[in-house]
């Protein structure tokens, strides 16, 4: 993958964790107004809310991994490739995904896996 490439992978991952970590911010505030609102009548509405927070948390700390893996795939020269079979990730997937850590084939083998 040539240089140029490279520098706009680095710098939407960049971004993307730059976004990221500006939204989990955000949340913890969001949280303690919750814990200090008071609201009776909306309990039930706000737990079920948090739930759905804790969750998109959880993908979000996930991307945050795999986005540290892909820098560091970066760093070491070996970014775009996949991890499992070690073929080039076609461009297409590496632009909606720049921290996709296998290719479509291998992703599709290790999901029928986890079923
Ligand atoms: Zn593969």
């Amino acid at each position: 993958m040539n240089k140029k490439l490279l520098a706009k992978f680095k710098k939407a991952l960049t971004q993307k964790k730059a976004s990221i970590t500006n939204k989990l911010n955000s949340k913890k505030v969001d949280e303690i107004e919750i814990e200090t609102g008071g609201d009776e009548i909306d309990t039930a509405t706000q737990s079920a809310e948090r739930e759905m927070q804790f969750e998109l948390g959880s993908i979000d700390k996930r991307i945050m991994q795999d986005i540290d893996n892909a820098l560091a795939k970066i760093e070491k020269g070996v970014f775009g490739s996949c991890e499992s079979c070690e073929k080039e990730i076609p461009q297409a997937r590496l632009d909606a995904l720049p921290w996709v850590r296998y290719c479509k084939e291998c992703q599709e083998e290790a999901e029928k896996n986890l079923k």
